[in-house]
């Protein structure tokens, strides 16, 4: 979004550019919208004008505090797409004009992991929370010339970015950016969690806690795999409504023991193949667990506050039932294989993205766009920058 009456910044090599930012500076308060200067991209970078951003419940529980970063000031913003404007002299693989996915886990291509396609697991994952770029420097300055984070090594809630390569994935240019930045972040982990962790099978039963951004997409992802029975639970009337839309055959509004009795009722005493818990894991992670047959899966795709240490399962439940517990982040694959599948299976009619955009919003507006998600008014709320 540019300032009315203002010229359109230009990027120049070698020298900073001002860019229009949604900045994180305090835990709990609005997002602080100002404009910061951005360094031009070192040899392993590329500047992306960002087209569209979306508004993950991930950057809500940073600003919350619930998931604690290194640093403040910090950019947040990790659900991305946009176009390469310039890169630096060593990129490889893309060029000014690229359309691409920005990934929230960068991919450096050297760790045991990368080098085994497991780019969801990468060495430099952790390093995530911390503010700098993948090389350890800054590019962001604010009008004080502090140093400025950049979130996932992103920090998309801005007009421009500037990340590392091992952050770029390039996507063919007949996709809507709108529709491409959802591939970021929930469309994969989502449809991957269904598709690679639990790896769900045609005539599968399959429970969905909390139909948001994560949840609606494990939906399609079951959907895409052939599951016969796909329970959806959400404490929000809307959200059951989409949920049969994006392929739930069964909306259940109900929680803790209660949910865990309507699954068991709707599977004959039996629970589901797969449950995947999609939201607020310390209170949904037991009523989910059991409502899953012996034998089954229990994929947790939800982050988990920082302030919450543990969450009991009774081991020898564990144990006689012999079911798995197991996390998926990025739906348990690298984003450079999954980014360009899920366009693919968009293209084909085969995958929902324009359905799960309730709302769009200029960056100026990022807090409505927030206080929307708190409300339960979203399936996803996006941030685009019209030009
Ligand atoms: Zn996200
Ligand atoms: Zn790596």
């Amino acid at each position: 979004m540019w300032h009315r009456g203002t010229v359109r910044l230009v990027p120049v090599m070698g020298r900073s550019m001002n860019c229009f930012a949604a900045v994180f500076r305090e835990v709990g308060a609005p997002l602080s919208l100002e404009t910061i200067a951005l360094d031009p991209p070192g040899p392993s970078e590329a500047l992306v004008r960002i087209a569209a951003v979306g508004l993950c419940r991930t950057d809500y529980h940073v600003i919350r505090g619930e998931r604690r970063v290194a640093m403040r000031p910090m950019v947040l913003g990790h659900e991305a797409a946009g176009v390469v404007e310039a890169i630096g002299a060593s990129v490889g693989g893309v060029v000014p004009g690229d359309h691409v996915v920005l990934t929230f886990i960068p991919g450096c291509g050297r760790c045991r992991w990368c080098r085994q396609g497991l780019h969801h697991l990468c060495a430099e994952g952790p390093r995530i929370t911390q503010g700098p770029q993948l090389d350890g420097s800054y590019r962001r300055r604010d009008a004080h010339g502090a140093a400025v984070g950049a979130f996932c090594m992103i920090g998309a809630f801005a007009e421009y970015a500037v990340v590392d390569q091992a952050s770029v994935v390039v996507i063919d240019k007949d996709v809507p950016l709108d529709l491409a930045s959802l591939v970021a972040c929930g469309v994969p982990a989502g449809v991957g969690a269904a598709r690679h962790r639990a790896r769900v099978k045609v005539g599968d039963s399959v429970l969905v806690v909390g139909c948001g951004g994560d949840g609606m997409n494990v939906v399609q992802g079951a959907r895409l795999c052939g599951a016969a029975t796909i329970i959806a639970a959400d404490r929000v009337d809307a959200k059951l409504a989409w949920a049969r839309d994006f392929g739930a055959t069964h909306a259940v509004k109900a929680e803790g023991e209660a949910l865990t009795r309507t699954v068991q009722e709707i599977t004959g005493g039996i629970g589901v193949d797969h449950a995947f818990v999609c939201i607020d894991p310390p209170a949904t992670l037991l009523p989910a667990f059991r409502a899953t047959a012996k034998g089954g899966n229990v994929v947790v795709t939800a982050l988990t506050p920082d302030t919450v240490g543990e969450i009991r399962i009774p081991p020898l439940e564990l144990f006689v039932t012999q079911k798995a517990v197991m996390g998926a982040v990025y739906g348990f694959a690298s984003p450079r294989l999954q980014i360009p599948e899920l366009l693919a299976l968009y293209r084909n009619g085969d995958l929902k993205l324009r359905e799960l955009i309730t709302r769009t919003y200029p960056l100026a507006e990022i807090n409505r766009g927030y206080a929307d998600l708190e409300a339960g008014r979203n399936l996803r709320g996006v941030v685009v920058f019209g030009r």
